[in-house]
């Protein structure tokens, strides 16, 4: 195993208590995934039935939780979003991010939601601490939300939307999942809601995870719809917004909200590349599309202690994958879905 004591590495995790990989990217963001259940049954995402979920037994307690989140802010990490799952189906999540949003020297909790709780939890996710979220609406046409997520809920998601816009969780972003033949005739309505809304409205690249594999001749590119937007009129670069994460940022001429692009198969944004995923079941990954994962729940059940964690952190930093490696021509499918390792 890597050992800390001599280098670079260390030198810069003492100065800027954030910890560079190989590639000299800085690592500083944790998805964390607080269960792989969900409420929904998105189309590309899990099966209608007989869905197997990880046992609660092997699913992290909250406890277990926040102190390798501790141990991950000792060694850089400053923003953490929860995800899941429908991390808000998780039993007493507040109580949970509340502890969370009190971790010294974390500088933001945001979290990604379907919304379907939202309406009644907006609320009490500002109170906590949550600073922003992102929920996820891949169309605009309630008949179409229920055939996508196999649930009738879309005017409820709605709601929870314009609570989460009213409580002050802004700016909202709407991710949009773009698959062929199901919802790219809504690319311009997504876009003209942006003149309507202070809304982020941000497309996501179909990724062959789950029941996303077979879906993948549905896969719609970035550059095709923003070619698609460009027809409402001129769209303009975000420059400022390029660093804030894998979406790149558009808006349109005489818009309130954005529009972005999360390409992570046609341009990806592995060089700049922060994050680690912290799976329900105790897996730290490097990334999404990697299997590549250390087991942190069998060292904290066997009584562990925070330097023997805290080093299995930094290998895991160390050795964060160069790049997922993913072409549309050469695809290849993580062993993990996506409602598993957390969007
Ligand atoms: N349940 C929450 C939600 O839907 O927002 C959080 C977890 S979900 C796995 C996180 C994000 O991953 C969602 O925006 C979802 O649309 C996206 N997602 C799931 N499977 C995907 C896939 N195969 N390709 C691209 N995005 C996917
Ligand atoms: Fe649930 Fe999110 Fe997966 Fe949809 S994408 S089934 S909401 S985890």
């Amino acid at each position: 195993m890597y050992k800390v004591e001599d280098d670079a590495f260390v030198m810069a995790a003492n100065k800027e208590k954030a910890l560079p990989d190989k590639h000299q990217r800085t690592i500083n963001y944790l998805r964390l995934s607080v269960t792989d259940r969900c409420n929904l049954r998105c189309v590309y995402c899990m099966p209608e039935e007989g869905m197997q979920f990880i046992p609660h037994r092997e699913i992290l307690t909250y406890e277990e939780i926040l102190r390798i989140v501790r141990l991950c802010v000792a060694n850089g990490i400053r923003k953490i979003r929860l995800t899941g799952g429908e991390p808000l189906v998780r039993r007493d999540i507040l109580s949970f991010i509340e502890k969370l949003c009190k971790i010294e020297n974390l500088k933001e909790v945001a979290l990604t939601t379907n919304g379907v709780l939202l309406k009644e939890m907006a609320g009490d996710l500002k109170r906590c601490g949550v600073s922003r979220i992102n929920v996820s609406m891949d169309t605009l046409k309630p008949e179409k939300f229920n055939s996508i997520t196999r649930r009738n809920l879309f005017d409820r998601v709605w709601e929870g939307i314009e609570e989460a816009e009213s409580v002050g969780l802004t700016p909202v972003k709407l991710n949009a999942v773009v698959i062929r033949g199901v919802n790219d005739d809504e690319i311009l309505d997504f876009a003209r809601l942006t003149y309507k809304k202070p809304y982020h409205v941000r497309f996501i690249e179909l990724m062959p995870l789950g029941e996303a594999d077979a879906r993948m001749q549905g896969f719609v590119s970035s550059n095709e719809i923003l070619e698609q937007i460009s027809s409402l009129g001129p769209v303009t670069l975000e420059k400022s917004a390029l660093m804030s994460g894998p979406a790149v940022m558009y808006s349109l001429e005489g818009a309130k909200g954005k529009i972005g692009f999360i390409g992570a198969l046609s341009n990806h944004f592995c060089n700049t590349c922060n994050r680690l995923r912290l799976t329900a079941d105790g897996a730290l990954r490097g990334c999404l599309f990697s299997d590549q994962e250390t087991d942190f729940k069998s060292p904290l059940r066997a009584g562990k202690d925070d330097a023997y964690l805290q080093e299995l952190i930094r290998n895991t930093i160390l050795n964060k994958p160069e790049g997922h490696g993913l072409e549309m021509k050469n695809l290849r499918k993580c062993v993990r879905p996506m409602h598993c390792i957390g969007g």
